[in-house]
């Protein structure tokens, strides 16, 4: 199914819950009790008002009790890892070497990467997940593979072929004259694709597995086109000292990228656990956004991002689920994990403060703020509605139940005005 608008406007009325541009009383969420959510012919949303009798000339889907909610963002995840969620062989070197990547070479089989494509768009969308910013593997058809089924889904997504041209099994390596001209290709043929809403990404993986020269010229790439550019920085110590060993002309973890040039206002680093704050301050004069991914940190041992040294640099922070090392493909996951994280390093967020993060935020994160990220006039009409046990009423016990609770099923799921899910 692809996401075209819808031909003539359409309503539905449901409980509604959206991030709000922060009011004079410090409300960051707006909760309608019974809204009324109006969606133009264009796919974006006309107006949200509370629900009245005969407001809108036509049909309206009646969506009650379900809350309407945008749909959620996965700024990190990798696509080739779908089918090895759960592998306890970490920490991350260990893991890379033991679980993924004999799973990514798999890929190099294209009717294989065609089956898990499937599998994986439909695991985003029974999660509520509309937006995905992924890492596909090294094989350029398997990336191919991935874009096919992100456009027939009717997802947004951004997606790369993830670099490697060193430090890496052989059944991953792509020479970087063969990975750069593959990465040309797939920007010819997907970059605004799907009306838009497919956007491919510049992606080495991780200093370690990529060499100088190939850095440099993804980064002249991601220039040239202005691309999105994602990939991993300071997730664990072995990692790090990896990344110095590997480039030994480099001051610290975050220079590397920082003088091939890749970090950019357009960089997406997921992470940054281990960070200095002259890294810290770096990303920050860049305009480089960090993505949290606080269920995968767990299950590696990786270690607990400081949320608060991204907000005293004004860092743009995104949520991630980091499949697969993150154990579900559930933003609700990612959401509850950020409150333990900050948890463990005695900060508290509130349910309001990771329901911005998880929408609003990401959205900022990963450049698409504008488009969506929230159900107000004008935005884009991404959005989900989720069932939530019909005992939770109001504001707080909503927040609190779509946080933390994990019984709430997505009941649909709409890209741009277009029914996407079931
Ligand atoms: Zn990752």
């Amino acid at each position: 199914m692809s996401a075209r608008p819808p031909e003539s406007p359409r309503a539905y009325r449901g409980r509604l819950l959206t991030p709000i541009a922060a009011s004079p009383d410090g409300a960051a969420v707006r909760f309608l009790d019974d809204a009324l959510l109006v969606v133009g012919g264009d796919g974006r949303i006309a107006s949200v008002t509370p629900f009245a009798p005969g407001a809108f000339r036509g049909p309206v889907l009646d969506l009650r009790p379900a809350v309407l909610l945008p749909g959620f963002i996965d700024a990190h995840l990798h696509f080739p890892q779908t089918r090895v969620i759960g592998s306890a062989s970490g920490p991350l070197l260990d893991w890379l070497e033991r679980s993924v990547f004999p799973e990514e070479a798999r890929f190099r089989d294209e009717g294989y990467a065609a089956l898990v494509a499937g599998e994986f768009t439909g695991r985003l969308l029974a999660s509520g997940t509309t937006t995905c910013v992924v890492f596909s593997s090294s094989c350029a058809r398997a990336t191919d593979r991935l874009f096919h089924a992100l456009l027939s889904a009717g997802l947004r997504g951004i997606a790369g072929l993830t670099l490697m041209d060193q430090s890496c099994p052989e059944a991953l390596r792509v020479p970087c004259d063969e990975a750069i001209a593959a990465a040309r290709d797939l920007v010819q043929r997907w970059h605004g694709g799907g009306d838009g809403l497919l956007e491919f990404a510049i992606t080495p993986r991780f200093a370690p597995t990529c060499s100088r020269p190939l850095m440099e010229a993804a980064a002249r790439l991601a220039r040239d086109h202005d691309l999105l550019v994602q990939t991993h920085v300071a997730e664990n110590p072995a990692e790090g000292e990896a990344t110095l060993r590997a480039h030994p002309w480099a001051r610290d973890y975050v220079d590397v990228y920082d003088r091939v040039g890749l970090l950019t206002g357009r960089a997406l680093l997921a992470h940054g656990i281990h960070l200095s704050p002259r890294e810290w301050d770096r990303i920050a004069e860049a305009g480089s956004s960090i993505i949290h991914c606080p269920d995968s940190n767990f299950f590696l041992g990786s270690g607990r991002m400081r949320l608060s040294d991204a907000r005293a640099r004004a860092v743009s922070v995104g949520l991630g689920s980091d499949v697969g090392a993150g154990r579900s493909f559930d933003m609700r996951r990612g959401m509850s994990s950020a409150f333990d994280n900050a948890h463990c390093l005695g900060d508290r967020l509130s349910p309001a403060d990771l329901f911005v993060m998880a929408t609003q935020g990401t959205a900022d994160a990963v450049g698409l703020g504008r488009a969506i990220g929230s159900l107000e006039a004008g935005k884009e009409a991404d959005f989900i509605a989720l069932r939530l046990p019909e005992h939770v009423l109001g504001e707080a016990a909503t927040l609190n139940h779509l946080v933390f609770a994990s019984d709430a099923t997505v009941q649909r799921a709409f890209v741009r005005g277009s029914p996407v899910y079931p």
